[in-house]
């Protein structure tokens, strides 16, 4: 298992790093969904629907409730035992975003491995709240060293 078969990250202008998961099922993400089953998902309401520029992207405004007159959090996650309203699967087995191209910059900016292989401990929390097992380090693809 490589680190890019499991993530790809798309730097963004202002610096943050989104992600995106690969097409097919071959990432941890396809059978886990832990994360969208346990946190809070919120995000800054200027990316809700009728208040973002790019509304193709923007987040549908009947998926999301305001926690604060500046935040927004998904439906189902503002919660003891969240489930996210736009999980579509079952947690371990089975997980798909029906928003997916429209989902929040923290669910975008939610990685799941580090340069350096190491999991997000967020996920490892997510997970093992689901009594997931732990997602195992991975090689680093060999440390850029090739001089050619
Ligand atoms: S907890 Fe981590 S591995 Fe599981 S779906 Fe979320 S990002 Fe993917
Ligand atoms: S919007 Fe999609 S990616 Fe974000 S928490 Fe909900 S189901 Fe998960």
């Amino acid at each position: 298992m490589k680190i890019q078969d499991q993530q790809i990250k798309i730097p963004q202008e202002d610096g943050r790093i989104f992600v995106d998961m690969p097409d097919g099922d071959g990432h941890v993400c396809a059978s886990c969904g832990a994360c969208c089953n346990h946190f809070r998902v919120s995000f800054y309401a200027g990316e809700v629907a009728g208040s973002f520029t790019d509304h193709a992207l923007a987040v549908p405004s009947d998926k999301i409730i305001m926690i604060t007159p500046v935040y927004a959090a998904m439906k189902g996650t503002n919660q003891k035992e969240a489930r996210c309203i736009s999980f579509k699967g079952t947690v371990g087995q089975s997980s798909h975003c029906s928003i997916y191209s429209q989902r929040s910059s923290t669910c975008r900016e939610f990685y799941v491995y580090d340069e350096a292989g190491q999991p997000n401990p967020a996920c490892q929390t997510a997970r093992a709240a689901h009594q997931l097992m732990p997602l195992p380090t991975l090689p680093v693809a060999k440390k850029q060293t090739a001089e050619a």
